[in-house]
């Protein structure tokens, strides 16, 4: 099984690949926003590259590239997040299943990398509706997303409220991974430590509410080794999702 990057390629290559049989595109939706102080704004951009890749290596798909702005409003109060309104997301990603739609693809996977993303993603996805001839996943569980993380971590012996569910050990250990150089361990500071459910409460009056840094969870505990788990872990469980909606697909 290969991947194909659909943006370094040219149209008469993405034309005859579709043609001979590889009709299936995942595309990533990652974000531009704050981290906590150690971790770069690229995060879940950088996450979704990674695993959009690994996603799209098991199904023999192509990859488009990652959406590096998401639906951030929540940490606006920090420097350098982009964030764009949800009905703005929605038409975006309209668009990018619309433009998809014409080109032969028989199956489209949209992969939220960044939590906000999960709501207007369902939403946009009921709007599209079935088009004729092509099969749209849109993975929008995202307390399963979360759910899967900490059963990684757990592995590790990292309590869930550490392992976190915005730059704490989970996220940490994930980019000490990929992009070690863009970490900045001696910055990395506890956050706040509730549980998801006061998390979900909490969070949409602003991620400074919580944690005067912007984290959630202890990134302090993180490692690149637990990182490469964890991430082999999310595409396993990504790649079993794709496979529950539709056993019938080839590949
Ligand atoms: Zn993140």
């Amino acid at each position: 099984m290969t991947a194909l990057h659909l943006d370094r390629m040219t149209w008469p290559e993405i034309s005859e690949q579709i043609r001979s049989g590889r009709g299936t595109v995942v595309v990533p939706f990652g974000s531009t926003e704050q981290h906590g102080r150690h971790l770069p704004l690229g995060t879940d951009s950088v996450i979704g590259d990674e695993v959009g890749w690994g996603l799209a290596e098991r199904l023999n798909a192509f990859l488009a590239p990652t959406l590096r702005f998401g639906c951030s409003e929540h940490h606006l109060a920090f420097a350098g997040t982009i964030s764009l309104a949800e009905d703005t997301f929605r038409k975006v990603v309209r668009d990018i299943i619309r433009s998809l739609c014409k080109h032969g693809f028989q199956r489209i996977i949209l992969l939220p990398t960044h939590g906000g993303n999960f709501a207007p993603l369902r939403q946009a996805f009921a709007e599209v509706g079935p088009i004729e001839g092509v099969k749209i996943l849109a993975f929008t569980d995202l307390e399963g997303l979360i759910r899967a993380a900490f059963r990684s971590s757990g592995k590790f012996g990292v309590d869930p409220v550490k392992s976190g569910a915005h730059a704490g050990e989970w996220e940490t250990s994930v980019m000490l991974c990929l992009r070690t150089e863009l970490v900045n361990m001696e910055r990395a500071s506890e956050g706040f430590l509730g549980s998801i459910s006061e998390v979900m409460a909490k969070f949409t009056s602003g991620l400074e509410n919580l944690d005067q840094n912007g984290v959630l969870g202890d990134p302090r505990m993180g490692n690149a080794e637990a990182g490469k788990i964890y991430l082999k872990d999310l595409v396993d469980f990504l790649h079993q999702w794709v496979l529950d909606q539709d056993n019938s697909w080839q590949y």
